[in-house]
């Protein structure tokens, strides 16, 4: 049927933002290469019933044509854009002119999701919020040899996580994404939060240069980082937004002096705790890398009030680990570690869990 659009512009960098319904794309990798003024051409769910495409350009640029096409008769629709090169201050009266009608659910990461996703009355238990990175048009890192995306991998393990944190008596688990959507990075912070989540896991399976480097790793969060592997990888996943055509505008500034008040310092020290219990549980039973408790500015655990962790689970740019973290075995190994690490976490700090 014919697709209903919108067009938006972000600047830093020159992007191009086309919003439809919920789509289902069917492009062909091959043929969707970004070439002449394009340098990168991303697509996916955003939120609720919204897809987007985003087409990063190498320089300022306007949309001359953006109009919907009939084909031959019965053969559908096509979207045609066709772009050209505009000078820089007419690019940002572009940018400043315009408006996102409709689109600020998903533009300033705050969608009907959080409406609906709203405390349970009674909240019985310790809940913890099991949050799958990346998602919908930020796929994340990609395997070494399988080409599995990273969202899909972080998205399985946190469901076989979910599913046995939730057997154990006294604890809530819940995802902060249920499917392939993209939820910014404030977002997931904002969902755990008000869902009055006492602890936050991230899970990640990211790619480094090094591909013979392979094993967990747990981040905490803090202003400088460790040593620069773990700031390089901060350094990407805090792009996330940006990836989805997100203009950060009402974030906090930079994560710095990150832990000057005294709630600040007491979640750090559960955080430092629980990440702590994950590497003594994963220990002789999965890979860790060296040191594999590290820190680095992740903006996703960015939570005053609630203990944050991220968890490298491995890495998929190394082949063993890839094979790892996508077999169901190993993920529910995996799963079970964290479990026993949560529960010693609640013993060793003296947390009451629920009934
Ligand atoms: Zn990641």
């Amino acid at each position: 049927r014919k697709p209903q659009f919108s067009l938006h512009y972000t600047a830093r960098p020159t992007r191009l933002i086309i919003d439809l319904d919920k789509t289902a794309f069917g492009f062909d990798e091959k043929e969707l290469a970004a070439i002449g003024l394009f340098s990168d051409i991303r697509y996916g769910q955003m939120g609720e019933g919204v897809s987007r495409i985003v087409m990063t350009a190498h320089r300022p640029i306007k949309a001359v044509i953006a109009e919907v096409q009939a084909n031959d008769p019965g053969k559908g629709f096509r979207l045609v854009i066709e772009s050209e090169v505009v000078a820089s201050q007419d690019f940002a009266a572009l940018v400043a002119k315009q408006t996102w009608a409709g689109t600020e659910k998903i533009a300033g990461g705050k969608t009907d999701r959080l409406g609906t996703a709203a405390k349970p009355a009674v909240t019985s238990g310790f809940v913890i919020a099991v949050d799958a990175g990346h998602g919908g048009i930020d796929a994340g890192a990609k395997g070494a040899v399988s080409k599995v995306e990273e969202k899909t991998v972080t998205l399985a393990f946190a469901k076989a996580l979910v599913e046995r944190l939730n057997r154990q008596k006294g604890i809530q688990a819940f995802l902060t994404r249920q499917d392939d959507t993209f939820i910014s990075l404030s977002e997931r912070v904002v969902i755990a939060r008000q869902r009055d989540a006492k602890l936050f896991i991230s899970l990640h399976a990211d790619t480094l240069r090094q591909k013979d480097i392979r094993g967990a790793t747990v981040y905490t969060i803090s202003d400088k980082a460790s040593d620069k592997l773990a700031e390089g990888l901060a350094e990407r996943e805090n792009l996330s937004d940006g990836i989805a055509g997100i203009e950060i505008k009402d974030e906090p500034a930079e994560i710095t002096d990150i832990l000057i008040d005294l709630t600040r310092r007491e979640t750090q020290a559960f955080s430092i705790q629980m990440a702590e219990n994950v590497v003594r549980s994963f220990k002789g039973q999965i890979d860790l890398i060296n040191n594999p408790l590290r820190h680095a500015g992740f903006r996703v655990l960015q939570a005053a009030d609630v203990p944050s962790i991220l968890l490298e689970l491995g890495f998929l740019s190394n082949p063993q680990d890839e094979k790892l973290l996508t077999d169901p075995d190993w993920q529910n190994r995996t799963a079970d570690l964290i479990v026993k690490a949560v529960d010693s976490y609640l013993e060793s700090s003296g947390i009451v869990r629920g009934g």
